[in-house]
């Protein structure tokens, strides 16, 4: 059995990073105790920065970038994983300072590996990927402060991006009213096939805003950021709760205490990167119950390896609708 294998591996330039597609083998691999045979990896708002360099992300060159992938363990010196077992990794840094999933093979620690359910095959974990694991986050959030149907809308920004996509299906599966903010009219039967009853032009919501506006949601999903998420917040309901985990308008929040201290209302933070294990078994297991896997075709397509410089650029230009598959063997 041969141990070479194909990647996208970034250098370091002074016109920034060079993408390149290598042959490399095992030994250029990281430590790690588990190898896995990588099937898929996806495209992420944080990949695309990466590759780009629009964020400075990558902090070990040279790398083979991609911040997720699933596949099946090939070697394993850790306790809980053995060869054929089927995993998902997302996040513990790789694809910023560990070769990430952009190759057919990855070393990685076993502690960063989660097992995947029966329910979601390698292929449908990485049309969640990132943003769809993300996204179940958001909705544990929510419901872990009581955000339930029967206390109003839930808001989703960013609604035709990866996030946004997979929040709207889940909320909507969970008897959930979805407004859905998006710049894309165009895609509004789109965002109705998902899910949302309602579609919002996000104009509304990106300009400097009042402290607190009209009363409009009793949660929301936030992957945007800035200007946006101070509005989100504005028009959240006595009580609600807003789960941020996102910057695609911007890193900054220039909101006020208003709706905090008036509303008693509740800004969750929420991180996918270094979630701890249980939290992760946490989501897969409701992705698995929750998530409709009609609706995640639906919002996904399929792409090769070549495909991945070209849309790193398109997603950070906001153009990638929904989920990328990439398949590393294609
Ligand atoms: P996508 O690019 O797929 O989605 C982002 C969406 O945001 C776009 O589709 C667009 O939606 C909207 N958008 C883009 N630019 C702007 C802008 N200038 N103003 C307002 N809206 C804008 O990315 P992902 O879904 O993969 O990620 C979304 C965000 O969540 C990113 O910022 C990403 O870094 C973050 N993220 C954070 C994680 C965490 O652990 N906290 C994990 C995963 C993602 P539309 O066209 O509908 O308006």
């Amino acid at each position: 059995m041969t141990d070479k294998f194909r990647a996208l591996r970034v250098s370091k330039t002074d016109q920034g990073p060079k993408s390149e597609f290598v042959t490399l083998t095992e030994a250029d691999l990281m430590d790690g105790d588990v190898t896995v045979a990588v099937e898929y990896s996806t495209v992420n708002y944080k990949d695309g920065l990466a590759l780009t360099g629009r964020a400075p992300i990558i902090r070990s060159w040279p790398l083979i970038p991609g911040i997720d992938f699933s596949g099946k363990v090939e070697k394993s010196d850790h306790k809980e994983f053995k060869p054929g077992d089927r995993v998902v990794l997302n996040g513990f840094g790789v694809g910023e300072g560990h070769n990430g999933g952009y190759a057919q093979k990855a070393r990685v620690k076993g502690d960063w590996l989660v097992k995947l359910p029966d329910a979601i095959s390698n292929e449908q974990a990485m049309a969640i990927g990132t943003a769809g694991y993300t996204a179940m986050l958001c909705v544990l959030a929510l419901e872990k402060n009581g955000v339930t149907p029967d206390k109003g809308d839930v808001l989703v920004t960013g609604a035709a991006g990866g996030v946004g996509s997979v929040a709207i299906a889940l909320l909507s599966k969970l008897g959930h009213r979805v407004i859905a903010s998006t710049g894309r009219a165009a895609e509004a039967d789109y965002l109705k096939g998902l899910g949302a009853a309602e579609i919002i032009d996000r104009n509304e919501l990106s300009a400097p805003g009042k402290p607190l506006g009209k009363e409009r949601w009793a949660g929301a999903v936030d992957a945007v950021g800035s200007h946006t998420l101070a509005n989100v917040l504005a028009m959240t309901k006595y009580g609600g709760t807003v789960a941020a985990c996102g910057l695609a308008q911007g890193l900054d929040l220039p909101a006020s205490v208003a709706p905090f201290i008036l509303r008693g209302i509740t800004l969750c933070g929420i991180d996918s990167v270094m979630a701890p294990k249980s939290v992760r078994i946490e989501a897969y297991k409701r992705l698995a119950a929750d998530l409709d896997m009609k609706k995640l075709a639906a919002m996904s397509v399929r792409a090769k390896l070549d495909d991945v410089p070209h849309l790193a650029n398109d997603i950070v230009a906001g153009k990638v609708r929904g989920r990328v598959i990439v398949d590393v063997n294609a």
